[in-house]
């Protein structure tokens, strides 16, 4: 897979503009070694996973998602195998980083671990380009929010419970 389709535009998607406010880190329990399947983020690394390709450019800055090369179909989450015609030649594709918000709920109480504290929060849908995607809204309460809301692209740093360097993608109203 390759990024050979990457927007070289110079329009908001480059994640390094020095407009960027730095990035906020998100912590986890250290305390206890969670079950794996306890830990709400992937393992990031190639060993673990087949999108970390994702993951990498995410920690650039860049949010992108697989393409099919043989039936053009995008996907979110991004795949390994293409889940309209099974081909294998995928290639990394940016996405915008505004969107408009679909809908949102907020979550007042059970929450993954590692959000546990943040409750209540917002999480929404989000129609990004090609794509709709779920993820938490950060800095708005759900009083705040309308369906059709321009949002952005906010990149969080995960701390813990692994030594691997993790990021993970959130928005936050525009
Ligand atoms: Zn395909």
């Amino acid at each position: 897979m390759t990024r050979d389709d990457r927007s070289n535009d110079g329009s908001s998607n480059d994640g390094s503009s020095s407009d960027d406010p730095p990035r906020e880190t998100v912590s986890i329990p250290n305390e206890v070694e969670l079950p794996r399947l306890l830990d709400f983020y992937d393992l990031q690394d190639a060993e673990h996973t087949g999108i970390h390709e994702f993951y990498g450019n995410l920690r650039d800055g860049e949010l992108t998602t697989t393409r099919c090369d043989d039936c053009g179909a995008v996907h979110f989450p991004p795949r390994i195998v293409c889940p309209e015609c099974l081909s294998d030649d995928l290639s990394y594709t940016s996405l915008p980083h505004e969107g408009t918000l679909h809908s949102f709920t907020e979550v007042r109480g059970t929450a993954a671990i590692g959000m546990t504290d943040d409750t209540p929060f917002v999480a929404g849908v989000v129609d990004l380009g090609d794509v709709r995607l779920s993820a938490r809204i950060d800095d708005a309460s759900y009083e705040d929010l309308e369906i059709g809301d321009p949002v952005r692209l906010k990149i969080v740093d995960i701390d813990g419970p692994t030594d691997q360097d993790r990021v993970f993608y959130r928005f936050v109203p525009v």
